[in-house]
């Protein structure tokens, strides 16, 4: 636990150990904050790495790079149907504190909702400051809405499940093993919207080497359920995993 102020830096900013901060950033440490010269700040880049600095100006100059140890031990991506009104928000918000990797909204037969282009940057936003706030070391990735058959092929895993509150499926946690698993596998679960997947969403999901899975016996909302896989995933980790 830091005491220092953190602020989310993109590495680009980075030459020479010094940090350049832009106008926001400036304007909300000293402005704002009411920070000033020699003060210390934690720049996170988002990709791995805090550093510790010093105002100076409209730098900061770095002092040391700290070594933080936050993230999981697997990479967790979630295809997530869009659910109604501002929803996603807060699976954006609370999978991110829980240790998600990236996030992909999808557009499933189901969904109500089409968002404008702009929603993208704004869930991007929320993922950097839940970052911050739970220390971690990686900002997750937030991607453009897509449907769902493109998802399903977006990236490589042998770890994939879908979840389906109906139906006799075997719970998530029992088929997560980490013996078998390589020493950081990508997890990839997909979860629907209030409607629940198509029937031909399923299939094609199971075509596509996606396990059926379910989260136990009670159905849980589309902003739910996201959120119950995803803790039980970096529960079942850092309990009982690769640990
Ligand atoms: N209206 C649907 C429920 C949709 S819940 C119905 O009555 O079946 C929204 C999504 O959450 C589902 O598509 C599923 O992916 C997930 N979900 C909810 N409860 C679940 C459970 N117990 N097990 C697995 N997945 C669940």
């Amino acid at each position: 636990m830091f005491r220092q102020q953190r602020i989310a830096i993109s590495p680009s900013q980075i030459s020479n150990h010094q940090i350049h901060l832009t106008r926001e950033q400036y304007h909300y440490l000293i402005r704002v904050l009411r920070l000033t010269d020699g003060d210390e700040v934690i720049a996170i880049d988002g990709v791995g790495n805090w550093w510790l600095a010093n105002l100076k100006g409209e730098n900061a100059n770095i002092t040391q790079q700290l070594t933080v140890d936050t993230e999981l031990p697997a990479t967790i991506i979630l295809l997530t149907a869009l659910p109604k009104g501002n929803g996603f928000d807060d699976i954006v918000r609370i999978c991110t504190e829980l240790g998600v990797a990236k996030i992909v909204p999808i557009l499933s037969d189901r969904t109500l909702l089409n968002p404008s282009p702009q929603k993208r940057e704004r869930w991007q936003r929320i993922a950097q400051e839940a970052a911050e706030q739970s220390e971690r070391a990686y900002i997750p990735t937030i991607y453009q809405p897509v449907d769902f058959a493109t998802g399903l092929n977006l990236f490589p895993s042998t770890h994939q499940y879908i979840c389906e509150g109906r139906g006799n499926y075997p719970h998530l946690l029992t088929k997560i093993s980490p013996s078998n698993d390589l020493p950081h596998p990508t997890i990839i679960i997909a979860t629907g919207p209030e409607g629940g997947w198509s029937d031909k969403e399923l299939e094609l999901a199971i075509a596509s080497n996606f396990q059926p899975v379910s989260l136990g016996k009670r159905i849980l909302r589309a902003i739910s359920a996201p959120i119950a896989a995803v803790s039980m995933v970096t529960g079942y980790w850092e309990s009982c995993g690769n640990y």
